[in-house]
């Protein structure tokens, strides 16, 4: 059984994504990623963009927090608590789609700061440009280990749902085999 975290995206969410990074290249942009999990699966329904006053810079990005903490907290009243916060994207415009030490670290810093919530939090991102965009997933891991409590942030797979399947079962039909 291959039990490796799955990071499902509804069929129409790669393109919402690229939609906001292609608005900013060659700078960097991101938001968030809400939904629910049914571990190992994390079924993402909503993709939040950086906000109108987010800061883009070439390798970095300053979110609009109070925009994104809005749309959190408006998602979850719509869903009556059934859906949260599961993690951040972002973009490496013209660069590849792997975790930076910093990308690293802002996960399990995440995964500290979101302790309470039944989710490991996942990370996205977007690498490349027109044309040639490619994604790629993270997710936080809590490990019990000799020397305590340390984590993993292996690969995600990611696979598509329509969006009219998302409630079935472990998670959601793929699109394709
Ligand atoms: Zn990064």
């Amino acid at each position: 059984m291959n039990d490796s975290p799955v990071l499902w995206l509804p069929e129409d969410g790669q393109q919402k994504m690229i939609g906001f990074a292609s608005a900013e290249h060659p700078l960097e942009t991101g938001g968030v990623m809400l939904g629910y999990a049914n571990p190992p699966h994390v079924v993402v329904t909503e993709i939040i963009g950086p906000g109108p006053s987010a800061k883009h810079y070439r390798y970095r990005f300053i979110p609009d927090a109070a925009y994104q903490q809005a749309a959190i907290e408006a998602h979850f009243e719509r869903t009556e608590g059934g859906e949260t916060y599961l993690g951040d994207w972002h973009t490496h415009p013209n660069g590849i789609a792997r975790m930076s030490w910093l990308d690293k670290l802002t996960l399990a810093r995440i995964a500290q700061r979101t302790e309470g919530l039944a989710v490991l939090p996942s990370m996205a991102i977007l690498a490349g440009g027109a044309g040639r965009w490619e994604l790629a997933a993270f997710h936080h891991v809590k490990k019990a280990g000799i020397l305590g409590l340390r984590f993993q942030q292996p690969k995600m797979r990611i696979k598509e749902y329509k969006r009219e399947t998302r409630h079935e079962a472990t998670a959601c039909r793929p699109l394709a085999p």
